[in-house]
This record gives structure tokens, C-alpha cells and sequence, in this order.
């Protein structure tokens, strides 16, 4: 069955679901913003409307019609999570874009699955980017398991001002993360519109000031967190990182299948822990050049590879970023040309 037919099938489960007072069904209310399926049956739809017996409804319909393996259901008005911080407002998507309005530019690190680096390459990437005289933050989107106050060494809970969160500043980077925000292992009981909520605060109750680029490191796969980017519509970009392997592949495949539907543009692939070099001789313990074919494949830019490096390591498990504590190290000047391309590619 074609795309666009299987979409018709779901409108038209989603179009035997009537508003609770109307006599209209929520298709022809204009309830549903946006639905797709993946190639692996996860279905998302974006509905206008908290009322959580249509989003329920929605889900069962979706998940009983052919092809769909499990139903992903957003809301774009106020369901009550929104303010899992418990701070005094409760910002919309729209809220979120328009306190972003000085920052530039909003870019995502991904990565397929986890281990592959992408936190080191985004924090380092963080300070490279700070180096060369732009004004950078990052955004730890991870809510389940934070490591930017790990990597940037940061210890102390963040404060309030004017009802604003003040964002950690180390390095020459704007940091935040959920890790500075409330206590170890409290976000893990949150579940998906909680995790949503908390990102859009992260966004937009974070006084991120004028920013040139905002990184935001993703969890690993794709899930609420992304969804919750795509819909704020800030994002300039995206980068995905992965290791050349070719399971870690298949996964950066999908990262990028995420992307490409939400037509957020990809910056490019990285391809870190590509190689260990030892007295010289290049050993590719992964396999070779896996990410390049990926990048290919997908029509997008290759930004490089960066090696196997144990300093790289050390220094992160140290809380300070090896491109701020060694700038002159091989590491630091991988991390450097990688900044270049990125800021280039974004115009600056
Ligand atoms: P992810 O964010 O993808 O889960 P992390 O950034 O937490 O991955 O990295 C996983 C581990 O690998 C960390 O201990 C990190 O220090 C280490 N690491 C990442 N990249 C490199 C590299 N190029 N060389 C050596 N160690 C690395």
C-alpha cells in the first residue's frame, strides 16, 4: 500500500473519534496538526486538544489500524505537564520559539544509540565553537540521564532570577541541563508529556540571552525529546554522530529518517571513535569508512572523523572538556576543524 494511502486509512480510524460536545468528528474540527507512520510502524499524530480521552481514543484507533506497531500521540495545548519544574508560568511551544528569538541558531546532536560519544562531541564541539569568538550554549536534552554537569564538572543546582532559570556558564559556554535543575533520579519517573514539558522549559524559562548557536544534545534514538524540538520549529539543523560500525549504523539510519520527515535539515556525520592510532599506524578496530557511506547515502555532508582518544576520556570523566584543557592537543584540533565546518555550514 502507498504512503499516502496507509495515511488515509489513519485519518480515517482517527475520523470515527467526534469531539465531546460537537457534533463533528476531531478530522473534520481540524483537531488533527500532523500525522505520520514510520517504515517501522510507529505511527505519531499531533492533535489540538488536551482533552485526554481524545488523545487515548486517538492512540487505540491508530494502534488498531493495519501497519501500525505503536501510536505516539502529541498534544500542542496545555495538558497540566507543562510545568513539571513547578516554576510560576507555563510556556507553549510558541512561548518556547519566541524566548529563543536572540538565539540564532538552534542545532540538534543526535545519535542512534547510546555510547556513541555524542555527549563528549557536543560539549567539545560546545568549546571549539566558543574559541572561535561565537557566543555558544548548550542544552542537556537528556532528562532521563544527564551528563553535561558530569562533563562540564558542574556541581552547583542553578538559580532563579526575575522567574528565569540563569543558565551555568564554563568553558565560554552557556551550559543547562535537567542535572541542575532538580535532584538525581527525580526525572526518571517522568514519562512522556512530563519530559516534554521539561524541555520546553529548558528552552524557554532558561535565560539564554543572545546566543549565535544553541547545541542541544539529544538522547540517544528518537523520541519525545526530538518530537519536542521538531515542534518547537527553532531547529536550524542537525548533526548525528555515530560509530562507524555498521549496527550503530542502522540506527543513525533512523535518526536521520526522523529528520529528514520533519524537514529539519542535516548539518552533517560525525563519525567518532573512528580509529586508535598507535605510533602512527591507524588501527580501525570498528570497520572503515561505515559513517561516510552512511553520510552518503543519506545525501549528506561527512563533518570527519575523530579517533580513539584516552585523554578524551580522562578529561570528560574530570569535568573538564579536553578542547578547553589541552587546546593544543591532537584532540583538541579535530574538534576544531569540526567546529569550522559546523560554522561554516551555518554561515558564520
Ligand atoms: P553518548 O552521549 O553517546 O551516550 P558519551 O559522550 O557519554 O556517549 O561517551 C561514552 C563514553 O565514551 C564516555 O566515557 C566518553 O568519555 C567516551 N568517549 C567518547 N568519545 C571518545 C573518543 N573519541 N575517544 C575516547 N573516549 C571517548
Amino acid at each position: 500500500m502507498s504512503a499516502e494511502s496507509t495515511l488515509t486509512q489513519l485519518r480515517r480510524s482517527l475520523a470515527t473519534i467526534r469531539e465531546p460536545k460537537g457534533s463533528r468528528d476531531i478530522i473534520a474540527a481540524g483537531v488533527l496538526v500532523d500525522i505520520s507512520l514510520s517504515p517501522q510502524g510507529v505511527a505519531k499524530a499531533t492533535l489540538a486538544t488536551a482533552d485526554p480521552a481524545i488523545l487515548e481514543a486517538a492512540r487505540r484507533a491508530l494502534e488498531s489500524a493495519p501497519g501500525v506497531a505503536r501510536a505516539v500521540i502529541v498534544s500542542t495545548k496545555s495538558s497540566g505537564h507543562d510545568n513539571p519544574l513547578g516554576l510560576a508560568k507555563t510556556p507553549q511551544i510558541a512561548a518556547a520559539a519566541a524566548t529563543l528569538k536572540a538565539v540564532r541558531h538552534v542545532v540538534a546532536v543526535a545519535s542512534g544509540k547510546g555510547g556513541v560519544g555524542k555527549s563528549t562531541v557536543a560539549a567539545n564541539l560546545a568549546v571549539a565553537l566558543a574559541r572561535r569568538d561565537l557566543a555558544v550554549g548548550v542544552l542537556d536534552a537528556d532528562i532521563y540521564g544527564p551528563s553535561l554537569p558530569t562533563l562540564f564538572g558542574l556541581n552547583e543546582k542553578a538559580r532563579l532570577s526575575d522567574g528565569k532559570i540563569v543558565p551555568a556558564e564554563a568553558f565560554g559556554v552557556k551550559a543547562m541541563s535537567i542535572g541542575l535543575l532538580v535532584d538525581e533520579g527525580k526525572a526518571l519517573a517522568w514519562r512522556g508529556p512530563m519530559v516534554m514539558g521539561a524541555l520546553r522549559q529548558l528552552m524557554a524559562d532558561v535565560d539564554w540571552g543572545a546566543l549565535d548557536i544553541l547545541l542541544v544534545d539529544t538522547p540517544p534514538g528518537t523520541g519525545d525529546a526530538h518530537l519536542s524540538l521538531v515542534q518547537s520549529k527553532r531547529l536550524t539543523g542537525a548533526i548525528v554522530v555515530s560509530t562507524p560500525q555498521e549496527m550503530a549504523l542502522a540506527d543513525v539510519r533512523r535518526g536521520i529518517e526522523l529528520f529528514r520527515q520533519t524537514g529539519v535539515p542535516l548539518l552533517g556525520i560525525v563519525e567518532n571513535m573512528a580509529f586508535l592510532d598507535i605510533g602512527g599506524t591507524r588501527h580501525y578496530l570498528f570497520g572503515q569508512g561505515g559513517a561516510e557511506r552512511a553520510a552518503a547515502d543519506a545525501g549528506a555532508p561527512f563533518l570527519g572523523a575523530l579517533p580513539i582518544y584516552p585523554d578524551l576520556r580522562e578529561a570528560c570523566d574530570a569535568g573538564k572538556p579536553l578542547t578547553a584543557r589541552d587546546p593544543r592537543s591532537p584532540a583538541a584540533q579535530a574538534f576544531s576543524e569540526l567546529a569550522g565546518k559546523v560554522a561554516s555550514a551555518l554561515g558564520f
